[in-house]
C-alpha cells in the first residue's frame, strides 16, 4: 500500500505558511512518491527574514540561559520521537535506520552540548595604555543567520547551525536541501510545540537556484552558514559579496588514508571500509583515497577488496539489517558509475564491485575498490560521494604526505601506523583541518570541524564552531 503523500509548508514567524509552487519528494531506495514541498518564492524568502530581523533584538535581550532552555526542550522532544524521526530521514535520504537513529541522537545531544555553553559565553578585559581607562570585549550575535542545508546528514545539520546561532542570540532562515525536506519540517514540527519566540526560527524550501538564491542574495542576512558543494559554496560568495556578508562554508572533501607498513591492518582494514560505506559513501569526511606503503599493498587491497564485497545493501525501510542504502538520486549514480569507468579506462583495476547493482529498483551501486591508481587520475583527485576506493601504492610516508596535500579539498585526513613519530610527522605535515590517527573519520562535537583550500572557509563544532555565530564590539571607557 502506497504511504499517504503530505504536503508540507513553510514555517514563517512562528506559523506554518502554504506556498504557491510546489516540488516532488520522492524515496531513492525505490521512487514512491513522499511528499509535496513548498517552491519559495523570493516574496517567501523574504517575509521569513523580516521576521527574523524583528525577532532578532528582543530573543538577544533574554540571558543566554533561557535561550538555551528552548534547546534542551527541543532535545528531549526529538529522543521521544527518535524512531519515528529515524524512518522519515531513511525514506527521503536513503540512510539505513541505524545510521538514521545514530543521527537523530547525536542531534539530540548536540542540542544539549550548545545549549550547555550559554553560561560560557565570554567577553574579554583588556588592560588599557590609560590610568584611568577599562577596555571590554563584547561578544554580540551576529544578527540573522541563512543555514543552507545539504541531504547527506539533513537532521543533525539543522541542529548543527541553529543551535550555536540561538544560544548567542541569532535568529535563523533554514532552507533545507530539496532532496531532504521532510525530516527538516519533522523537526519544526516539534519545534513549534516549545512556545520558541515566533521568527526567531523559521523554515523556507526550495531549490537552490531560486530559493537558496533568494536567501543568499538578500541584505537582511548578516551570515550564511552553508553546507554543500564547492561549486555551490562559490555562487553564495559571489552574492554574498554584493552586501559584505559573512560566510561559514563547510564543503567538499576528497580525505586521503595513509596506511604505512607498520600499521594494524585489521584496524586500518575495518575502519577505512567503515568510512567508505557509511552513509553509501557520501560522507564529507570519510576516506576518499588511500596510499598503502608497498610492503602492505598487496595484504590491504585483497583484504580491503573481500570486506567491501561482503557488504548487504539494498532498500532500508524493506531490510532494516542491510549496511548500505542507494545513492541520493540518479545523477549521484550516474557521476560515480562514469567516474569508476574513465578510471579503469585510465589504468585502475577493479578488486571488486564496478557497476551499479541491478536490484530492479533505485539508485545502488556495487561497493568498489580500485587497485593501480595514479595520483594525476581523475578518481584520486574528485570527490566520488559513492561506495568506491581507489588505492594508490607509495614507497614511504613523505611520498604519501606530498601526494595527500596535493589536493583542491583540505577537510579531513587519516594515519594508519603503530609508531608514534611516524604518526606526529605525518600530523605536522598533513595541509587539512583534520586528521584522525588510527580510527576512523568521524568528528567530536566539542572538536572543531573546519577545512582548508576549497574545503571551506571557518568552520562548526566545539567553542570555535560557536563562535562564528557572535562579532567582537570593543568597548573603551573612561571614567
Ligand atoms: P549542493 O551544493 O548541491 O546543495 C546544498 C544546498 O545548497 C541545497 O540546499 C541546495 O538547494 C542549495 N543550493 C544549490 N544552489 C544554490 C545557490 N545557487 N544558492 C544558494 N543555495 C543553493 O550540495 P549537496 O549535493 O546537497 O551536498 C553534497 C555536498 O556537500 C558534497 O560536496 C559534500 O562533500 C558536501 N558536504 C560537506 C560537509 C562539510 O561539513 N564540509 C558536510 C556535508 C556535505
Amino acid at each position: 500500500m502506497a504511504n499517504e503523500v503530505t504536503t508540507y509548508q513553510n514555517y514563517i514567524n512562528g506559523s506554518f505558511v502554504s506556498a504557491q509552487e510546489h516540488i516532488d519528494v520522492r524515496n531513492p531506495a525505490n521512487g514512491e512518491l513522499l511528499s509535496r514541498i513548498p517552491e519559495s518564492s523570493p516574496d517567501d524568502v523574504e517575509r521569513a527574514l523580516h521576521a527574523a530581523r524583528e525577532a532578532q533584538k528582543p530573543w538577544a535581550r533574554l540571558p543566554a540561559v533561557e535561550r538555551a532552555a528552548f534547546l534542551n526542550t527541543l532535545a528531549d522532544r526529538i529522543r521521544s520521537q527518535a524512531s519515528a524521526l529515524a524512518r522519515v530521514i531513511s525514506a527521503e535520504q536513503g540512510k539505513i535506520s541505524g545510521l538514521a537513529e545514530v543521527e537523530v541522537n547525536f542531534t539530540a545531544d548536540y542540542l544539549d552540548y550548545m545549549a550547555g555553553w550559554a553560561r560560557r559565553i565570554e567577553g574579554e578585559i583588556i588592560e588599557s595604555d590609560r590610568p584611568r581607562e577599562n577596555i571590554f570585549l563584547f561578544r554580540k550575535p551576529l544578527g540573522v543567520v541563512a543555514g543552507i542545508l545539504p541531504w547527506n546528514f539533513p537532521f543533525f545539520l539543522i541542529a548543527r547551525k541553529m543551535a550555536p546561532a540561538l544560544v548567542t542570540g541569532n535568529t535563523i532562515v533554514i532552507k533545507p536541501s530539496e532532496e531532504t525536506p521532510n525530516n527538516c519540517f519533522e523537526f519544526t514540527r516539534l519545534l513549534d510545540q516549545i512556545g520558541l519566540p515566533a521568527g526567531v526560527f523559521n523554515v523556507v524550501s526550495g531549490s537552490g537556484a531560486s530559493t537558496g538564491n533568494a536567501l543568499t542574495a538578500s541584505p537582511i542576512v548578516d551570515m550564511v552558514s552553508f553546507t554543500g558543494s564547492v561549486e555551490t559554496g562559490s555562487a553564495i560568495m559571489r552574492n554574498a559579496a554584493d552586501h559584505i556578508t559573512k560566510v561559514n562554508l563547510e564543503l567538499g572533501g576528497k580525505a586521503p588514508a595513509i596506511v604505512l607498513d607498520d600499521a594494524d591492518l585489521d584496524l586500518a582494514v575495518q575502519a577505512i571500509r567503515g568510512s567508505r560505506i557509511i552513509n553509501t559513501g557520501q560522507v564529507c569526511n570519510c576516506a576518499e583515497r588511500v596510499y598503502v606503503q608497498r610492503g602492505v599493498a598487496e595484504q590491504f587491497a585483497d583484504r580491503i577488496g573481500q570486506a567491501m564485497a561482503s557488504t548487504t545493501y539494498g532498500d532500508p525501510l524493506a531490510q532494516p539489517d542491510i549496511e548500505m542504502g542507494p545513492l541520493i538520486n540518479q545523477a549521484g549514480l550516474d557521476k560515480v558509475a562514469a567516474m569508476v569507468e574513465r578510471a579503469n579506462q585510465a589504468g585502475a583495476q577493479l578488486v571488486t564491485g564496478g557497476g551499479v547493482a541491478d536490484l530492479g529498483q533505485g539508485f545502488h551501486y556495487k561497493p568498489t575498490v580500485l587497485t593501480g591508481c595514479q595520483s594525476d587520475m581523475e578518481i584520486m583527485r574528485k570527490e566520488i560521494f559513492g561506495p568506491v576506493l581507489p588505492i594508490q601504492i607509495v614507497d614511504d610516508l613523505d611520498e604519501a604526505l606530498a601526494m595527500a596535500n596535493d589536493s583542491d579539498y583540505g577537510l579531513t585526513s587519516s594515519v594508519y601506523t603503530r609508531d608514534l613519530s611516524s604518526a606526529m610527522h605525518a600530523c605536522r605535515e598533513l595541509d587539512f583541518g583534520e586528521t584522525y590517527v588510527n580510527r576512523e573519520n568521524f568528528e567530536a562535537m566539542q572538536g572543531f570541524h573546519a577545512g582548508t583550500r576549497k574545503s571551506g572557509i571557518g568552520g562548526a563544532d566545539g567553542k570555535h564552531g560557536l563562535y562564528e555565530y557572535t562579532r567582537t564590539h570593543v568597548v573603551y571607557l573612561e571614567i
